[in-house]
């Protein structure tokens, strides 16, 4: 039996985790959340591990926001970041941790580079200035790591995933990412029309109401791939105990570059599944963050050769399922 520790135990991807192998007493998983240990202490962070004693360690936590958090906070994205990255590294260096599973994401490379995206293209230009703190946090993981294989024994995973969502996403109007603020938009703005409607026997007047709008920031025009995060669970706790060749192993994991979509598109998904039919407006004041950051299924292909993803369309009426039948509870 092995001892799983995983950072980041409370969040999007630790819950879906939590979910999986809730019924499989094969290991041990102890799920980590800020309140039990701040990773930006050094001394919390060894403490706990010494404490903890794990096996492998699967980190995940992290200082994240949606593009317009990161805009405004890339200071705080870098420093905080950097100093979480680097306690988890030392201790998995003392404490001698066998395998280490990082989660990166594909905001750690810079535009216009060749598509669709390869792992080896990750230090070939600078990454967009719009998350460029959260994502220097991310290469200077993986760099990290992989200097700590060449002197230590650990096996390490690193896992560079497109955006993510599903159950217990951060639904956050402005610190949310893209998808879980437009389902709890659209659920706001279908809300407020039937409201209205149910009101006014003169249904343009309703519609004239901005309440009752649905208002994107931006033009819809930025192209992105989702993994739902049951998906991306599933692919981690394979890595807990397969077979590795090499001691640094980094993989982009990504949808088909026929599942890529734009934002616009994406809308039009889940205003389909709210049965939202209220005025769509999309407000070009606002920043897109990166146009296209496309990948592949390939790298991930060659550890796990049968892996199918989740279509969007099932995990996003899951996931809108969720938030509704939730709604009192949901992280917003
Ligand atoms: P969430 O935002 O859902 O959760 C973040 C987790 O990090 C929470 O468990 C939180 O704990 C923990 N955390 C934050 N700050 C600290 C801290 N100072 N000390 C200890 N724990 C802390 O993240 P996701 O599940 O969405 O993301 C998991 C990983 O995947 C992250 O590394 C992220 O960068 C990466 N990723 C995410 C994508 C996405 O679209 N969501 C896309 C690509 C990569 P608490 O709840 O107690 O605050």
């Amino acid at each position: 039996m092995l001892k799983v520790l995983i950072t980041g135990g409370s969040g999007l991807v630790g819950s879906s985790i939590k979910n999986i192998v809730k019924e499989n007493n094969d290991n041990e998983y102890i799920f980590l959340s800020s309140k039990k240990c701040d990773l930006r202490n050094e001394v919390s962070v060894d403490t706990f591990f010494n404490e903890c004693k794990p096996d492998i360690v699967i980190h995940l936590a992290n200082v994240v926001a949606g593009l317009y958090g990161n805009i405004n906070n890339n200071y705080k994205m870098l420093v905080d970041n950097v100093k979480i990255n680097t306690n988890i590294l030392e201790a998995c260096k003392k404490y001698k941790i066998k395998r280490l599973i990082n989660i990166l994401s594909t905001c750690v490379f810079g535009n216009d580079l060749n598509y669709p995206l390869t792992s080896n293209q990750m230090y070939d230009k600078m990454p967009d200035s719009s998350n460029e703190g959260y994502s220097v946090s991310k290469r200077f993981l993986d760099t990290g790591s992989k200097l700590l294989t060449r002197c230590s024994k650990l096996q390490v995973v690193n896992i560079i995933p497109t955006n993510l969502y599903g159950l217990n996403d951060n639904f956050n109007l402005h610190e949310g990412h893209v998808l879980p603020a437009l389902i709890h938009k659209c659920f706001i703005a279908k809300k407020n029309l039937e409201e209205r409607l149910c009101k006014s026997s003169d249904s343009f007047n309703s519609i004239g109401n901005t309440s009752c709008k649905l208002i994107i920031k931006g033009l819809g025009k930025s192209l992105r791939q989702f993994v739902y995060a049951h998906d991306l669970a599933k692919i981690i706790l394979h890595f807990i105990d397969c077979k590795l060749e090499k001691q640094f192993n980094q993989l982009i994991v990504g949808p088909p570059v026929k599942d890529e979509i734009s934002i616009k598109e994406l809308v039009n998904k889940i205003v389909k599944i709210f049965d939202f039919n209220g005025e769509i407006i999309y407000d070009s004041n606002f920043q897109e963050g990166q146009r296209k950051k496309t990948v592949d299924d390939s790298e991930l292909l060659t550890y796990i050769p049968d892996f199918k993803f989740t279509p969007l369309e099932t995990g996003l009426k899951k996931t809108i399922d969720y938030f509704i039948d939730n709604y009192d509870t949901v992280r917003k």
